[in-house]
């Protein structure tokens, strides 16, 4: 019996600690060229799973020239054209140096950021200067099986703090057969960038020391798309979409938002546009994250002058897990598990936590809610099929997630 105990002992795998501060961490996902309407008839697991703790809209607008240059320039760098100087896609214009991308922006106060860049597109990849990446790599366009592999490849290495990982293969399916939720293969070309987003996801989840980390996932597109091109200002080619996603993001859809209106037509409605995320947000809200225990919103630095806001208030507002006061501590065992897993908290609960076992595409295959003082819980997995699993315990001040394997 003494055995026994020794053994239990050796084997537990502490997981979390308490008290412990979460390193915020970003994941940018570009998906050129998908219209809001597509995105939502296509068959996405992948992408749903991440809805699950989202805040977002199929209700964002684009506010300028519905152009990869520019657009991209934007989500990156936090303002519009009239500030980036991108007004197409050879790049010419740029204004990087007064207004870079987000990442170098971030390293003016942690200067230690790793930051890397994935992209399908030549122009990004090799016209883009003062974007803050420690490494850059170019891969095949529209192929995604490369820019996943390359994902997987660089999500598994520690020190990663931003990803940026970039699609084309939706805007190349428009321009060669149209721009249309009606359209097959524009609808598969977006389910095939799901799969890929799938593969990226699960080697997000399987970094060592992810129960440890806060990553803030934000997912967007540059813009739509009508017939076979973009760049003009109907609806079809402004109406586009804002994902934020995180293990400690209160769920949230923002709908029926209405359109702020365009720079390039009669401008912008700028109460109106407060009303749902927009491009220039994703840097700024990716910004605000990253510099979080700095205490000061990236969006009121004078200096930085940027069009975008942070939604970060927002995204984890709702439930108040914003304030994060620390982890649960959460050992476990056994893992691999056939049959059951005994989870035990070293400091017993003091708020009544949500337990959720979730697979890999994000469905909640076992729920229980678990009362304050609780010190142990013990989880059936029989009859789960084997694979990877996200345990997620969640309360209003605490969370804490790990990865367990039922075999
Ligand atoms: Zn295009």
């Amino acid at each position: 019996m003494k055995n026994y105990f020794l053994l239990f002992s050796c084997m537990l795998i502490f997981v979390c600690t308490a008290f412990a501060t979460q390193p915020r961490k970003v994941l940018v996902i570009g998906i050129d060229g998908t219209r809001a309407d597509a995105l939502q008839t296509a068959k996405t697991p992948n992408i749903d799973a991440l809805l699950n703790n989202a805040f977002y809209t199929f209700d964002s607008w684009h506010l300028d020239i519905t152009v990869s240059g520019p657009s991209w320039s934007s989500i990156m760098t936090g303002v519009y054209h009239q500030k980036h100087g991108v007004t197409n896609n050879s790049y010419s214009g740029s204004n990087y140096n007064n207004y870079p991308y987000f990442p170098t922006r971030a390293k003016e106060y942690k200067p230690n950021l790793y930051c890397v860049q994935i992209a399908e597109w030549a122009p990004m990849s090799d016209d883009v200067y003062n974007d803050g990446w420690n490494l850059k790599l170019k891969v095949p366009d529209g192929q995604g099986t490369p820019t996943e592999n390359a994902a997987v490849t660089q999500l598994a290495n520690p020190n990663l703090d931003v990803l940026f990982v970039y699609f084309d293969a939706v805007d190349l399916a428009g321009h060669s057969s149209g721009f249309n939720p009606a359209n097959p293969s524009y609808i598969a070309a977006i389910e095939n960038v799901d799969g890929h987003i799938g593969g990226i996801l699960n080697a997000l989840y399987a970094r060592p020391n992810y129960a440890n980390e806060d990553w803030l996932i934000l997912i967007t597109t540059d813009h739509g798309g009508i017939g076979t091109g973009h760049g003009g200002n109907t609806n079809q080619e402004r109406h586009i979409w804002w994902i934020a996603s995180g293990n400690n993001v209160s769920p949230r859809q923002l709908t029926n938002r209405p359109d702020p209106g365009s720079y390039q037509i009669s401008g912008v409605n700028q109460s109106v546009r407060r009303q749902s995320p927009v491009q220039a947000d994703v840097a700024v809200t990716a910004l605000h994250h990253l510099l979080y225990d700095l205490n000061f919103k990236p969006d009121t630095v004078s200096k930085w002058n940027l069009d975008g806001i942070s939604w970060l208030d927002s995204i984890y507002a709702t439930s108040g897990t914003r304030n994060l006061k620390y982890n649960i501590a959460v050992e476990f065992f056994p893992n691999p598990s056939a049959s059951s897993v005994q989870f035990t908290f070293p400091k017993a609960l003091d708020q009544s936590t949500r337990f959720e076992l979730l697979d890999m595409s994000g469905m909640v295959c076992r729920q229980e809610d678990l009362m304050p003082g609780a010190e142990r819980f013990a989880l059936s997995v029989a009859g789960l099929a084997k694979g990877a699993y996200l345990a997620r315990f969640s309360s209003a001040e605490a969370s804490a997630t790990l990865k367990l394997m039922v075999e």
